[in-house]
């Protein structure tokens, strides 16, 4: 089932629980995304970050779009951080059910202008759009690389963004950063910050960097009106450890039906223990109830 961002955040609002976007960019990584949802019957987001798309090639992404559709289980496929209208119009022509334009670094009302013009192009065709206000910090580990410090999200100026360009989800900077921390720095969530959001924006709010953040703080950003976290480090880790230790056996060979297996299974647990925070275990149930019940209204 592939459904735009809307359509599956509404329902994981309506119903307390966030749903997970996991960052692929191989058919490995997509297995185990995917697989892991179908197992545990959760609705998952397929990430795709413009670099990873630059990897993949766009081709892969109608592989994609043909495994997710025919799953009972829902998906959304999302540009994670939209760096142009170029990247944005290339991910519409692929066929993304969903995009974000990620003008953080640009001046407040330059956003504003470049948001706005994504969200009335995508909505013409129903791709559903995700903006970032604030800056979410870099731990110098992604392939953005670089530290930088979190500038948090001015609850005013979050109210002002949203009515101003009518985005369906908004990421939001409460203290969290992108990439595996250091060792020795513990993240501390806001959640002052994001309470105070919640009370003046009503759309879903997205927690990006979700890697490595303590899982009673993750739970709590769920609670007080978190509905989508961005995962991307702590899954892929877990499966390149498994895949190194795989390559150190002697004999281990070549080929990738004997190698990967293992990493899979490796970086579906993590996808798992996200999925059980998140409280999404089991969900994709709610998805097709709605869906069965739309198909009946249409025929009535
Ligand atoms: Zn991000």
């Amino acid at each position: 089932m592939l459904l735009n961002m809307n359509q599956m955040l509404g329902v994981a609002k309506e119903n307390h629980f966030a749903v997970g976007a996991y960052n692929v960019s191989d058919s490995n990584l997509f297995r185990t995304v995917v697989e892991a949802a179908e197992e545990n019957d959760s609705p998952a987001i397929i990430a795709v970050h413009p670099t990873e798309l630059a990897y993949c090639k766009d081709d892969f992404v109608k592989y994609m779009i043909a495994r997710i559709s025919n799953s009972p289980v829902p998906f959304v496929l999302h540009m994670d951080h939209g760096d142009s209208i170029q990247s944005i119009m290339r991910a519409v022509h692929d066929g993304f059910s969903s995009v974000m334009l990620d003008g953080s670094l640009l001046p407040f009302e330059e956003n504003i202008a470049k948001t706005a013009e994504v969200v009335r192009y995508c909505h013409m065709v129903n791709v559903s759009v995700e903006g970032e206000l604030g800056t979410i910090g870099q731990t110098g580990e992604t392939v953005k690389g670089g530290m930088t410090e979190v500038k948090y999200t001015n609850p005013e100026d979050a109210k002002t963004f949203v009515n101003k360009t009518g985005v369906d989800t908004l990421a939001v900077a409460i203290g969290t950063c992108h990439g595996l921390y250091p060792k020795g720095v513990t993240p501390k969530l806001r959640m002052d910050v994001l309470k105070s959001i919640k009370e003046v924006v009503d759309i879903p709010l997205v927690l990006h960097g979700g890697s490595g953040n303590p899982d009673s703080e993750v739970a709590e950003a769920v609670r007080i009106g978190i509905q989508k976290v961005n995962i991307s480090s702590d899954y892929k880790s877990a499966f390149f450890t498994k895949a190194r230790e795989v390559l150190a056996r002697p004999n281990s060979g070549w080929d990738p039906n004997n190698l990967f297996p293992e990493c899979i299974e490796s970086g579906k647990k993590v996808i798992f223990h996200k999925m059980n925070l998140f409280n999404s275990t089991g969900k994709a149930a709610l998805y097709r109830q709605a869906q069965i019940k739309q198909w009946r209204n249409e025929l009535v």
